[in-house]
This record gives C-alpha cells, sequence and structure tokens, in this order.
C-alpha cells in the first residue's frame, strides 16, 4: 500500500458535483494521461439516495491531495497544518 504522506483528505459529499476533475488530475499525475478509470478517487453517481455522488479511494491514493487542491467546489478539503503566527 502506498504511504500516507500528507494529512488526510476530508470528504463532503453533499458539495460533490461530478465534475470529475479530482479523478483527471489524480489520473494525470498516476499515469500521465486523462483517464478517470486510472483515478485513486472514485466518484460515483447514487440513485435512490438522499446524496447525489459518493466519494472514494482506493488504495492506490497516497494522500498526495491534488485531487483536493483541484476540487473546485469544496467536496474534497486536506488541510495542510501551518504554525501559528509568533510560534
Ligand atoms: S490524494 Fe492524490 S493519489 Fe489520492 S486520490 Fe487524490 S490525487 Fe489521487
Ligand atoms: S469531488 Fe470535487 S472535483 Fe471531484 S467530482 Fe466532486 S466536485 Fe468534482
Amino acid at each position: 500500500m502506498a504511504t500516507k504522506k500528507e494529512p488526510p483528505i476530508t470528504v463532503d459529499e453533499s458539495n460533490c458535483t461530478g465534475c470529475l476533475i479530482c479523478e483527471l488530475r489524480c489520473s494525470l499525475m498516476l499515469e500521465r494521461a486523462f483517464n478517470p478509470s486510472k483515478a485513486a478517487v472514485r466518484i460515483r453517481r447514487l440513485v435512490g439516495s438522499d446524496r447525489e455522488y459518493e466519494i472514494s479511494f482506493t488504495e492506490r491514493c497516497d494522500n498526495c491531495g491534488i485531487c483536493a487542491r483541484y476540487c473546485p467546489y469544496q467536496a474534497l478539503i486536506q488541510k495542510k497544518e501551518t504554525p501559528l503566527a509568533g510560534e
């Protein structure tokens, strides 16, 4: 399994619009190609649920945070720890 080197990614599925930018950016990083089927983040449309989309991660995910950085709707957020001013 890949090393989890960065802070975990917080998921808010209620914000997800299914744009698939996260899958495209992840596959570009992993495979150097825009191929959502190769992405380590998976967006699945739900039918008959209160949520429209389900977001999951495969074993290949190493928490690099690229998907969160490019998600335009704050459905994926990676909080980097920043030192407080004056400390
Ligand atoms: S954190 Fe990185 S490896 Fe994991 S799904 Fe997002 S872009 Fe892909
Ligand atoms: S998680 Fe963000 S980038 Fe990915 S499909 Fe949902 S809204 Fe788009």
